[in-house]
């Protein structure tokens, strides 16, 4: 089967790079040079497996907007921002309306696919992965907080929440490991399975779970930063 990804870049040159290279890999690339352009062929293509959003683009949408849209009705698909170097908020800022991760401009073609490359590996083992503990228990709770590894939902009392593939797996790996410190870095290489590059993530990732589950994120129940250490979900009786 062949992977598609999705290529919204609205420099000509900079988008026949990009789908030069992942068609060199074998991938499917489809090309956008709007947002507008790229939801429509999302809804003609729901097999898109990654995004490529670059921010600044013309038309009515940025690609903090796009990205906020395909969230909207996806939270399965993998999304990564193509930031400038100038601007480092852009990465808190993509992340923050629920890309996965970035990519800095300028990037070489190695490190643009070793990211795509993740996301996809991260995907196809997605399902699999969650079962991967054989007859035991698959719904885990604390307090509250109910996160069911068959049906990948995540719920607060009783109330669903929607989260990202990343924060699905944030989630999961310290509601597994109730009252265990995990460091950013050690959280980002046991879901990436690889070394930790951009670790800031996480700590956006971490708020924008805050947010979802904690009735007040300033001063959560359940997911909680020990300082200069890294991040638990408290453990309760
Ligand atoms: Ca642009």
């Amino acid at each position: 089967m062949t992977r598609k990804v999705l290529v919204l870049e609205d420099e000509a040159n900079i988008r026949s790079f990009v789908v030069i290279n992942l068609k060199r890999a074998g991938y499917d690339a489809i090309e956008a040079g709007t947002g507008e352009e790229a939801l429509a062929l999302i809804q003609q293509n729901p097999d898109i497996q990654v995004a490529l959003l670059d921010i600044m683009l013309p038309g009515e949408m940025d690609g903090f907007e796009v990205c906020r849209r395909i969230r909207a009705g996806n939270s399965q698909m993998g999304i990564i921002m193509l930031t400038a170097r100038t601007q480092e908020m852009d990465k808190v800022s993509g992340l923050m309306t629920g890309a996965d991760d970035y990519v800095t401009k300028p990037f070489t073609p190695l490190e643009l696919l070793a990211r795509v490359n993740s996301h996809l590996r991260r995907y196809s083992k997605y399902l699999s992965a969650l079962k991967e503990d054989g007859n035991k228990d698959h719904i885990y709770t604390i307090g509250g907080l109910e996160l069911n590894e068959d049906t990948v939902e995540v719920s607060v009392d009783g109330e669903p929440v929607k989260l990202t593939p990343m924060e699905f797996k944030i989630v999961q790996l310290l509601i597994k490991n109730p009252g265990r410190v995990f460091s950013a870095d050690e959280i980002y290489e046991r879901i990436w399975n690889e070394k930790a590059v951009n670790t800031d993530t996480i700590m956006v990732h971490v708020r924008n779970i805050r947010e979802k589950i904690e009735i007040d994120p300033a001063n959560p129940r359940y997911l909680k930063v020990v300082w200069g250490l890294g991040y638990k979900m408290e453990k309760m009786s």
